[in-house]
């Protein structure tokens, strides 16, 4: 996948305000402060477009990005911020999960995994959904420049032996910072848009 244009469309605070083209849709779920924003602005090479370090509060919308007039970009809110309230918690959660369950464009989900720690909880969770309701999923194990490169296949493996990905689940090294793994990535989205 080429990208040669991306635009901010919407942050929407619900299903009202989702775009209505009915162009196909890659969303994009992970912990707050994961990199959800840094791998938007990485894949789309624009540094603005997402915005990065976004707090509580500005992050319960879903963010809609324009790809190449033809496709969109969800940045979905990030889970798991310690500093928010279960009644908030339980609110992203029904979200994030009727957007997974309802959306009839989406054509996969990338999940963002920190390539350093085991998953948390809330990773599993998201990854039990996207198994549940068979949604293609990308797993992106990102920040990958701060651990040395012969670790890589290690922190892989504590990963997949806790989220237990099916085996066409692609995973992809990757980090904003180096660029590792962006033409992979896109390479497989193009593919998963495409059949
Ligand atoms: P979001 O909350 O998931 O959108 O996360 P951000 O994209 O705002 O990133 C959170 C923090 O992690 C920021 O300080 C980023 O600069 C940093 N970060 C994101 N991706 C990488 C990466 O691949 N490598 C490194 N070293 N830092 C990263």
């Amino acid at each position: 996948m080429n990208i040669t244009a991306a635009e901010f469309i919407i942050s929407a605070p619900g299903p009202k305000q989702y775009p209505v083209e009915g162009y196909p849709e890659i969303a994009f779920a992970g912990r707050s402060n994961v990199g959800k924003s840094s791998l938007i602005n990485t894949l789309t090479n624009r540094k603005g477009l997402a915005k990065t370090s976004s707090r509580p509060g500005k992050t319960q919308l879903l963010n809609f990005y324009l790809i190449n007039k033809s496709l969109y970009f969800v940045d979905l809110p990030g889970y798991g911020f310690a500093r928010v309230s279960k009644e908030t918690k339980s609110y992203w959660g029904k979200m994030i999960e009727n957007y997974l369950k309802n959306r009839e464009k989406l054509v996969a989900v990338v999940q963002l995994i920190d390539i350093r720690h085991a998953p948390s909880r809330d990773d599993i969770t998201m990854h039990q959904w996207l198994k549940h309701y068979r949604i293609p999923t990308v797993l992106v194990l990102n920040k990958a420049d701060k651990i040395t490169r012969g670790k890589w296949a290690q922190h892989a493996k504590i990963i997949r032996q806790s989220l237990m990905p099916d085996p066409e689940t692609p995973v992809v090294v990757f980090s904003a910072e180096t660029r590792q793994g962006r033409e992979e990535l896109l390479g497989i989205l193009d593919k998963m848009v495409k059949s």
